[in-house]
């Protein structure tokens, strides 16, 4: 089975960048990343202020799909997650929605034992590995990894886990998928403005699904089809969720849009995947009881 080394990374999503391996559509593969400081915090001396922010969320990759073509969807399943022995979570004045209230930057160094984060003596917290960066080369420009949109990236939805499966449109030959950003656990909107940060590998498979028309992610779970929007505002980004939800619905169901509307509003839940990342993140879940698949 081919890994991809963490060595091999990218710092922005773009269509100038080389494929560094190929995989063939189904091939199961292991993409090793690193945490979303790149490996610089190590002990609780290591702040956050005093790290080099450049190399900060490097995506391993980019991984061409053979014979992936723009218009294609990508459907990228995820097998397994595999954490190392340690999670981060820094914190310094500034970061995050409460960041004012932090006077001094300091770094927690949380043990990953026995399927929990180990966050002192007296709290542990269940693991629930999860992906933050997920993403294929955008039509054009420079992305930084940071930052989420329709080609993906740092999207910090709990639902990109093991189990799951990331729907992507295609804008380049190959698709050019780069991973990074895993989570040991975090809850919805990402509220300090890091998850438990972790380095770690991902075994996954990419399939090519034609036929299909996305304009951005899609993530779908045991239970629903989750439309994920990304963008600098929460209203806007929410409609964005909404309607293409609601466009979905009433394809799969050839319902007009007025009951379509009716569904989105009566069966689906609009969440908050992040708030502290350049865009915001939402996502819209549509239950399969309604919609069993992506048409
Ligand atoms: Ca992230
Ligand atoms: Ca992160």
């Amino acid at each position: 089975m081919q890994i991809i080394s963490r060595d091999k990374v990218i710092y922005r999503f773009s269509p100038a960048n080389p494929p560094v391996a190929t995989v063939s559509p189904g091939e199961e593969f292991w993409v090793e990343t690193r945490d979303c400081y790149s490996g610089q915090i190590k002990s609780a001396k290591d702040l956050r202020p005093h790290i080099d922010t450049s190399i900060m969320n490097a995506a391993t990759g980019p991984i061409a799909i053979a014979g992936a073509r723009p218009g294609d969807v990508l459907c990228v399943e995820i097998r397994e997650i595999e954490l190392a022995g340690y999670g981060i979570m820094p914190t310094n004045p500034g970061l995050g929605p409460l960041g004012e209230r932090i006077t001094a930057a300091d770094t927690k160094i949380i043990p990953i034992e026995g399927g929990f984060a180990h966050f002192s003596p007296a709290i542990r917290l269940p693991l629930a590995p999860m992906v933050g960066v997920l993403g294929v080369a955008p039509p054009d420009g420079k992305i930084p990894c940071v930052t989420p949109g329709d080609h993906g990236a740092n999207m910090d939805t709990t639902d990109i886990k093991a189990g799951s499966r990331v729907y992507l449109p295609v804008f380049v030959p190959g698709a050019n998928l780069a991973v990074a950003d895993l989570h040991a656990c975090m809850g919805d909107g990402e509220l300090s403005g890091t998850g438990i940060e972790i380095a770690g590998r991902v075994r996954l498979a990419a399939m090519l699904v034609s036929g299909l028309a996305l304009a951005g992610p899609v993530v779908e779970t045991e239970a629903a089809f989750l439309v994920v929007a990304s963008g600098p505002e929460f209203r806007e980004t929410a409609r964005t969720a909404i309607a293409r939800a609601a466009d979905l619905i009433g394809k799969a169901l050839a319902a007009p849009f007025p009951d379509a509307y009716r569904l989105v509003s009566a069966a689906c839940d609009l969440k908050i995947s992040q708030i502290v990342n350049p865009l915001l993140t939402v996502r819209v879940a549509i239950p399969k009881y309604l919609m069993p698949r992506l048409v």
